[in-house]
């Protein structure tokens, strides 16, 4: 090591003396403070002249001086050179502070330990910022829960008196229409096509519900299941004449089950909402940004007034009568959910009259 000059010497001392953010101490062997910064002063509140001589316990909270934690953690100085602590530090007028501590053992030219340095940072804003954090992730993983657990609840058991009416209605319009004249039989279809109406809406919370419950990520190849989708299809693919182009598409980490029924819905939606009497265009392309896939499905179907280009993907927000087209309104929120789960994003391009792109993105894992 080369000697320092009086002039270094001197200047290293005073930067370290007007250092205001960190507390920058020496301890002896015994971890007696030796000298004081500004920092010091700031963060822990004492006069040079009331702590110089004392030891570095004062700054300790009762238990963790009983837990004896200032003697490990020169202990520890001792025989790894450093320790580093993050704690709850007390001031000279008894508030505490989150500080952020190294100790780190001094030698002499014969490598004895003759004594410490001892650098401390105050951290309590951002400690208090993230336990704030923490206490909201926590209240918000809570309320999540109790939502999902009164969804489940709700629609599993309001399942159960929907059978009772679904199938007494049936008893009552098979076994007593005879009973019935005209008002009586359209009544009991009304009551029919309702009860079916409401048992899909419950069974399609019930899915919501449900997805993404325990998913477990595996390779997949999306032209495989986008073809596998298609076949599931076809009756509607047929009956519309809907000519459908798919482009190259990628292999992807992701949740199968969860992929394809994203799939299903967005290529499902483009064939149903097409205009009358025409055969629906549709193609699926998929593009690679740097780290993640873009994928697009586009229409030339009824297209969608730009104002509703988000509420669609709300639960049951449906924009047609029921009569031109069927439907619940929980497909694009199934869409949403699954993408959200795969860490991606989801969107529409689309003007009335126009047709529709939906463009969802899923993340690259390396
Ligand atoms: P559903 O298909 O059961 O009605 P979705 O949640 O899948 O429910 O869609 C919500 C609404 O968004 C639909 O009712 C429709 O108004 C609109 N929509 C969805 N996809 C398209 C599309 N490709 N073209 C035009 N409108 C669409």
């Amino acid at each position: 090591m080369t000697q320092k000059t009086e002039l270094e010497s001197d200047l290293f001392e005073r930067m370290v003396e007007e250092v205001e953010d960190y507390a920058i101490l020496i301890l002896d062997t015994n971890g007696i403070i030796l000298n004081w910064n500004k920092g010091a002063e700031r963060i822990k509140g004492y006069k040079a002249q009331d702590i110089i001589g004392k030891s570095f316990y004062s700054f300790y909270t009762q238990s963790d001086r009983d837990a004896k934690k200032p003697d490990s953690l020169l202990k520890r100085a001792r025989i790894d050179n450093k320790a580093q602590d993050e704690g709850w530090r007390v001031r000279a007028d008894g508030t505490t502070f989150w500080g952020s501590i190294t100790i780190t053992a001094i030698h002499n030219n014969a490598g004895e330990i003759i004594g410490f340095s001892k650098v401390t940072k105050d951290l309590t804003e951002a400690r208090k910022t993230e336990e704030a954090r923490e206490l909201y992730t926590q209240r918000l993983e809570a309320m999540n829960k109790e939502l999902r657990q009164f969804a489940y609840i709700a629609s599993h058991d309001l399942q159960e008196p929907l059978r009772t009416i679904q199938s007494f209605t049936q008893l009552l319009s098979t076994d007593y229409s005879h009973h019935f004249d005209d008002f009586g039989h359209r009544g009991m279809n009304f009551i029919l096509e309702a009860t079916e109406r409401m048992s899909q809406l419950i069974k399609g919370l019930l899915d919501y519900n449900r997805l993404g419950r325990n998913p477990e990520k595996t390779l997949v190849d999306c032209n495989k299941l986008v073809s596998e989708v298609m076949d599931d299809l076809s009756l509607l693919i047929q009956e519309s004449n809907a000519s459908i182009t798919v482009g190259e598409l990628p292999q992807l980490d992701a949740y199968e089950t969860e992929l394809r029924l994203l799939f299903q819905n967005l290529l499902g939606n483009a064939i149903k909402f097409r205009r009358p009497q025409t055969s629906p265009n549709i193609s699926l392309t998929a593009s690679r940004e740097k780290d993640f896939w873009t994928f697009s499905i586009k229409d030339d179907g009824i297209g969608i007034e730009t104002k509703n280009n988000e509420k669609i993907f709300l639960i049951y927000q449906r924009l047609n009568h029921r009569e031109d087209y069927e439907g619940t309104g929980i497909g694009l929120a199934h869409c949403q959910k699954i993408v959200d789960l795969h860490g991606g994003k989801i969107w529409v391009e689309s003007e009335l009259d126009q047709g529709s792109i939906f463009h969802f993105t899923i993340p690259i894992q390396d």
